[in-house]
C-alpha cells in the first residue's frame, strides 16, 4: 500500500465531503465526527428523505446502532412482527412462519423499522454538527496533488482532502470517479416497489401477509396511525425497459399485478393515490475496489446486496462504521485506510451478496412446484432448531467490528494534538 500524507500541515483537520444523507453517509458522518474530522454533506433531495419501506434490522447493523446508542430509540420507532403468513387467492392461511424462532436464533437481536425511520433517527444525530447541502449534486470530481476539487450543480466548487460516494445503488459519485453503472451493477432479474396508504381497510396487527402467484409475490403489513404498508416483487420480463416515470411504474404494477386474487384489486387501486411510491430493479453492485485515490465508497454505492439479503442497510452501516474506523485510525494516510477498510470488510458483504442470490426464488418462485416448495420449507423454520440448523450461517453476522476505544494511532493523535476531538 503507498503511504499518502494527506496534508502538509498536521495540524488542518482532514475535511470530508460525503454524497448522500441515505443510511451510510449519516452512519460515518457521526463516527468521523466524533473522531475530529470535518464532515460535509450533500444530498440530491431537497429535505432528509423520510420515504422508503419497512426493511428488518439485525446482525452488525444492530451492533453498529448499539455502540451509536441509538438502539432504543429504533426499537421504539420499530415493529415486532410475530408472524410471516402467505394466503391463498380467497386470503386463507396456506403457511408462512412464526418469527419466534428467528428471535430466537438472533437472541433477540431483531425488528422491522422503515427505512424513513431509520434514516431519520440517523440524520437527527448529525444534524448540527455537519455541514448540510440539500437538493445538490457533485458534478464533476477532480483529484489534485493535494485535495479535490469537487463540483456541484447549484452551489459553487469547493475543495475537500477525501470524498466519499454514500449515494446509493445510483451513485453519482461511483459514475464520476469509478465508471458507468453498467459496469458494476448485476441485475436479478426481478423488480421491488413499496408504497404507503392511509385506511386501508384490511389489518392484521403485526403479521406480514403475502400472495404469491408464480413471478409475482405481494404483500402488506399494517402500521402506526393507521397506515399500511405494501410491498411487490415481480419477476421482470426479459428485455424489458425499466418504466421511465412513476406513472409508467404504477401501470407495470398494475399489468404486472392484475388479479381478482387476495385483496390485488383494491391494493391496486390504492397505488394510483400513493405519493411515495418506491420502485426500482433488484440489483446487486460489485465494484473491483472501493477507492479510486482520494474518492471511496460505501454501502449500496459499492457493495448493494439487494433487498434479497435483507440487511442492506446493516451493512450500509457497518460498512460506514469500519470505513469511519480506519480514516480515523490513519488520519493522515487515507490510502491505507481505505486500503484496510476495503481488506476488512469485502470477504464479510462478497460472502453476503452470494447468500443474498440465493434467495429470490424465495419471494417470487418462478413455478406453482417452486411456490409449494417454499410454502412447506417455510412451515418448517417455524421450529428454532430447523431455523438455526438451515439459516443459522446465513442469518448471523460473522463480523467482529473494530473497537474505536482501542485505537492507539487515534488516541495518540489526539493527545499529540494533531486530531481535534469535539465530542471528548
Ligand atoms: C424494497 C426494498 C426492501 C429492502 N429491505 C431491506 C431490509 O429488509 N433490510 C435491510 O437492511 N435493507 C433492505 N433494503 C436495502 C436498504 O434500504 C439499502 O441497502 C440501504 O438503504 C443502503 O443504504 P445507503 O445509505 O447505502 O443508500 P440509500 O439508503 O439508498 O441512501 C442514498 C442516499 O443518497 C442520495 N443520493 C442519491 N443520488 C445522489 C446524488 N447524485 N447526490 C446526492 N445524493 C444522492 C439518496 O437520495 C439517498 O438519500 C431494501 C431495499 C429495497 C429496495
Amino acid at each position: 500500500v503507498r503511504v499518502v500524507p494527506i496534508s502538509r500541515s498536521r495540524r488542518r483537520r482532514l475535511r470530508v465531503l460525503i454524497s448522500g444523507i441515505g443510511i451510510a453517509g449519516p452512519t460515518l458522518a457521526w463516527w468521523l465526527m466524533r473522531a475530529g474530522i470535518a464532515v460535509t454533506m450533500v444530498e440530491r433531495a431537497p429535505a432528509p428523505r423520510a420515504d422508503g419501506y419497512m426493511i428488518d434490522f439485525w446482525g452488525v447493523g444492530y451492533d453498529v446502532a448499539e455502540r451509536m446508542d441509538l438502539i432504543d430509540e429504533l426499537r421504539n420507532r420499530g415493529y415486532f412482527i410475530d408472524e410471516v403468513r402467505f394466503v391463498n387467492a380467497r386470503g386463507e392461511k396456506i403457511g408462512g412462519l412464526e418469527l419466534e424462532s428467528l428471535r430466537t436464533v438472533l437472541n433477540g437481536r431483531f425488528f422491522s423499522i422503515l427505512r424513513g425511520d431509520l434514516a431519520r433517527a440517523l440524520y437527527d444525530r448529525i444534524a448540527g454538527n455537519a455541514e448540510l447541502i440539500f437538493g445538490d449534486t457533485v458534478t464533476s470530481i477532480e483529484e489534485r496533488a493535494s485535495d479535490v476539487l469537487v463540483e456541484f450543480e447549484r452551489n459553487r466548487s469547493r475543495t475537500f482532502d477525501l470524498v466519499i460516494g454514500a449515494d446509493g445503488l445510483h451513485s453519482r459519485v461511483r459514475e464520476l470517479a469509478f465508471g458507468p453503472q453498467e459496469e458494476f451493477e448485476t441485475k436479478l432479474g426481478y423488480y421491488a416497489a413499496s408504497f404507503f396508504a392511509h385506511r386501508y381497510p384490511y389489518r392484521d396487527e403485526r403479521a406480514y401477509v403475502s400472495y404469491t402467484s408464480p413471478r409475482r409475490h405481494v404483500a402488506r403489513y399494517a402500521l402506526r396511525d393507521d397506515r399500511a404498508a405494501f410491498l411487490f416483487v415481480c419477476v421482470a420480463p426479459r428485455e424489458a425497459a425499466d418504466p421511465p416515470d412513476v406513472r409508467a411504474q404504477k401501470d407495470f404494477l398494475r399489468r404486472m399485478f392484475s388479479s381478482n386474487a387476495w385483496e390485488i384489486d383494491r391494493i391496486t387501486t390504492a397505488l394510483y393515490s400513493a405519493e411515495d411510491l418506491y420502485f426500482d430493479r433488484v440489483s446487486q453492485i460489485f465494484t473491483p475496489r472501493w477507492s479510486n485515490g482520494r474518492v471511496a465508497l460505501v454501502g449500496d454505492a459499492c457493495f448493494c446486496p439487494s433487498l434479497l439479503a435483507g440487511q442492506g442497510a446493516a451493512f450500509a452501516m457497518a460498512g460506514a462504521y469500519v470505513l469511519a474506523h480506519e480514516l480515523s485510525a490513519t488520519p493522515e494516510h487515507y490510502a491505507a485506510a481505505f486500503h484496510s477498510y476495503e481488506e476488512r470488510f469485502r470477504p464479510f458483504v462478497d460472502r453476503k451478496q452470494l447468500a443474498a442470490r440465493r434467495i429470490g426464488s424465495w419471494f417470487a418462485p418462478r413455478s406453482k412446484l417452486g411456490l409449494a416448495w417454499r410454502n412447506g420449507v417455510s412451515a418448517l423454520l417455524s421450529i428454532p432448531f430447523v431455523m438455526r440448523q438451515t439459516l443459522g450461517s446465513a442469518l448471523l453476522d460473522r463480523f467482529e467490528l473494530p473497537d474505536f476505544e482501542r485505537m492507539p494511532a487515534l488516541n495518540s493523535a489526539i493527545q499529540q494534538g494533531r486530531v481535534t476531538n469535539e465530542y471528548r
